[in-house]
């Protein structure tokens, strides 16, 4: 069992890649179990605290991996002492958030790597390779995911893929979807419908899945995987300015964007404040 961290009431997983593929491997053993990893990113932490019902959702999973640095940094943050003054406040604030861009230690203290669904998608094809675990890839326009399938075949020609489909999240069409997917019998399920579509089809349907041991949300993953969307340069990933790659590219997603970077740092602010008073409050 991996350390929870607690991100404005979202219990993330301490973990890296290689903990999340050796979790897969004892998932997929498990015969009867079925489990589901999300990946939220700043966006989806947002979401959550204004929804209960989305962040219950995500609370009861099998696994919740920080894709965003925008997590590492709350995770560092939310760890260091509470601030009365406004003044200090935000020269710890600000200071904490200068580190992110200069990949500092202290960023990777409480949550020890960034784990993102498009790496993940990656990473799980990898390991399937020698684990002979069937994928099934869901969602992403018509055609694409076909495309994402021959791409990882290239790289990964030992991969078992056992079919996609587009598909859509509408309630009317999961019957007909879940008939697909257990045709094809994967053991493995990506589903790449964006968030919280995604999450919400994996809860309603994963017991539908006869097969399937293990279902993850993957947002863009297909999309990259396929090479139609481009990720950000890795200089750009690793100063974690991903989400301004996405701004000059998708300026359409700028509303996503402002929830994931300023509406995120006052909602992480604003829950070290209220941890602070709980705290304080316990203690008297
Ligand atoms: N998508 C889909 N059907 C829908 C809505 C979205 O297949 O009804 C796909 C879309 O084509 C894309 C993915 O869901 O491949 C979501 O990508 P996005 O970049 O929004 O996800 P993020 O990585 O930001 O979570």
């Amino acid at each position: 069992m991996s350390q929870k961290v607690d991100i404005a009431g979202v219990k993330f997983d301490a973990v890296r890649y290689d903990d999340v593929i050796t979790a897969v491997e004892v998932f997929v053993s498990q015969t009867h179990q079925k489990h589901m990893i999300a990946t939220p990113n700043p966006e989806m932490v947002v979401d959550a605290s204004q929804r209960n019902s989305f962040k219950n959702l995500l609370n009861s999973t099998a696994m919740l991996v920080p894709d965003g640095i925008g997590i590492l940094w709350a995770s560092y943050y939310l760890s260091l002492p509470y601030k009365k003054n406004r003044v200090t406040e935000w020269v710890q604030r600000w200071s904490s958030l200068l580190k992110v861009f200069f990949k500092h230690s202290d960023i990777y203290s409480i949550l020890p790597q960034r784990v993102t669904g498009s790496d993940l998608l990656f990473k799980i094809v990898d390991a399937s390779q020698r684990n002979h675990w069937q994928i099934y890839l869901l969602g992403a326009a018509p055609g694409i995911a076909s495309i994402a399938i021959d791409r990882l075949l290239q790289k990964y020609p030992d991969a078992i893929f056992a079919g996609s489909f587009a598909g859509t999240p509408a309630e009317t069409h999961e019957d007909e979807l879940c008939e697909r997917i257990n045709q094809a019998q994967p053991d493995i399920l990506f589903v790449a419908y964006g968030s919280p579509a995604q999450e919400e089809w994996i809860h309603r349907n994963l017991d539908k899945l006869d097969t399937v041991k293990v279902a993850i949300g993957v947002g863009g993953a297909i999309d990259f995987a396929a090479g139609k969307a481009k990720r950000a340069p890795n200089w750009m990933q690793k100063m974690g300015l991903e989400w301004l790659w996405r701004l000059i590219r998708q300026p359409r997603r700028y509303k996503r964007i402002w929830n994931a970077t300023f509406r995120f740092i006052k909602l992480i602010r604003k829950y070290k404040k209220v941890c602070h008073q709980v705290e304080k409050k316990a203690k008297a």
